[in-house]
This record gives C-alpha cells, structure tokens and sequence, in this order.
C-alpha cells in the first residue's frame, strides 16, 4: 500500500494527476543514473514494506501488511538463496525503515536488483488482484515476468503492471520492482494471505519469476544436474 499517493493528491483532478504520475514515472530523480543489471545480477535486494510503527494496509480479521509482507520477504530470501543468489534483507524484523534509507540501501550494493513486496489497500471492498510497479525502463521484463507467474495462483486476478513514482522504485539505480501481493481490504485475498501455505506460494512465484529474469525458463526448482559420462565410441558397455 503506498499512502502518500492518496494524501498528496487530494483535490487534484484526474487528468492533472494522470499528467504528475506520468511525469514522476519517466524520470529518475536528480542524481540518480540508472544501471541495468537486468541480465547479470547475482543479488537481490528484499524490502519487506512498511514495520514497526507504520503497520501498512490492515483490516481486520486479518494480518496487518507490514506482518504478511516480511513473512512473504522472508519466504522469498529462503528460496532466493537456495537458488544461489546473495541477499540482502532490507529488515528482517518488525522495525520502521524510512524510504530513503531503504533506497540508499539497495543503491549501495553493486550488479543487484531491489524487490519491494506489499499488500495493498483500498476503500472499496471489492477491489482485489496483483499489481506490480516499476519505474526504470530495465525493470519492466522483471515486472512483468512476477505479474505473470502471480497469476498462475488459483483464483489470481490481474490488475496490470504500471510505471510509478514511488520513492523505492523511482530512485533505484538499479532495476526496482513493488510488488503487491492482494488486497488486505477484500475478504477473499485477505483470507488467503492469512494462510501460510498461500504466503508461501506468492515467495515461491516471486522468486521463480526472478530466476528465470537471470537465468531463463526450466532452471527455478529444477532438479540437481548429475554430470552426464561420456562412453568411448558411444557404446554402453555390458554390466
Ligand atoms: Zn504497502
């Protein structure tokens, strides 16, 4: 959920808004130079979004976002780093990290990618599906290749992946996507992300659709490659 959209820009009309997102969206901020590290990284930065006093999205009966998204966080190092990719946990407890700092994190570290995980927020019950944010053009194959696998989860619905000015993605030097994992105001994927096992299968596709970013299709999960042994001639030999 990210709330400054919603105070920042009340009173404006749409069409002036569509006009400053899209603006925000197509620059970086000043200073920041871009690095597309979309085909080499070999770290992944993970922020879990919101903790301590900011709690995130939260309705009741259910998990308060900043809770739900460090357990997905912490699920999708776990399987990042069996896939041998070096992490680096943005928090890795319930503590308040201000934007900037989680910026200057991911920015210190060089040949990575930033993965922000969220659930989202909205007044109106109704609204549910994935979302996927990114602001660098050469974050956009990571977008959309995470919006794709999210839909692959039974019951999944599609609400697109966009170019935005939020600060973790905007300032990025390198690719930066915000994922939001469902809607906490919307009973159904509130009640699915009040299970383990779902959590669980949003790090699982995360985390694919990250591998295959690097590495290509069929590598995530794949079962160990046993050296296959040359026979002289191409002939097996009897036992
Ligand atoms: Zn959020």
């Amino acid at each position: 959920m990210i709330i400054v959209s919603v105070r920042m820009f009340r009173g404006m009309n749409r069409l002036l808004l569509l006009g400053f997102c899209l603006a925000l969206a197509s620059c970086a901020a000043p200073g920041v130079q871009r690095k597309d590290t979309s085909r080499t990284f070999n770290t992944v930065v993970v922020d879990a979004g919101h903790g301590g006093k900011d709690r995130g999205a939260y309705r009741r009966p259910g998990p308060a976002e900043k809770m739900a998204a460090l357990d997905v966080a912490q699920r999708l190092n776990r399987k990042l780093r069996e896939s041998r990719f070096r992490t680096v946990m943005v928090r890795n407890a319930d503590v308040f990290v201000p934007l900037d700092r989680r910026v200057a994190i991911g920015n210190r570290i060089d040949n990575s990618i930033f993965v922000s995980v969220h659930f989202n927020y909205s007044p109106r019950r109704a609204i549910r599906g994935f979302e996927v944010y990114y602001a660098s053009p050469y974050a956009r194959g990571l977008a959309l290749g995470i919006q794709r696998k999210l839909m692959t989860l039974s019951g999944a619905r599609n609400r697109g992946v966009h170019t935005a000015g939020f600060r973790v993605i905007k300032n990025s030097v390198y690719p930066s996507v915000l994922v939001e994992c469902g809607y906490l105001t919307n009973p159904v994927e509130r009640g699915y992300a009040s299970r383990e096992a779902y959590r669980e299968a949003l790090a699982d596709k995360i985390a694919e659709a990250i591998v295959e970013a690097r590495y290509g299709p069929g590598i995530y999960n794949a079962p160990p490659r046993v050296p296959v042994q040359e026979q002289p001639g191409g002939v097996i030999p009897p036992p």
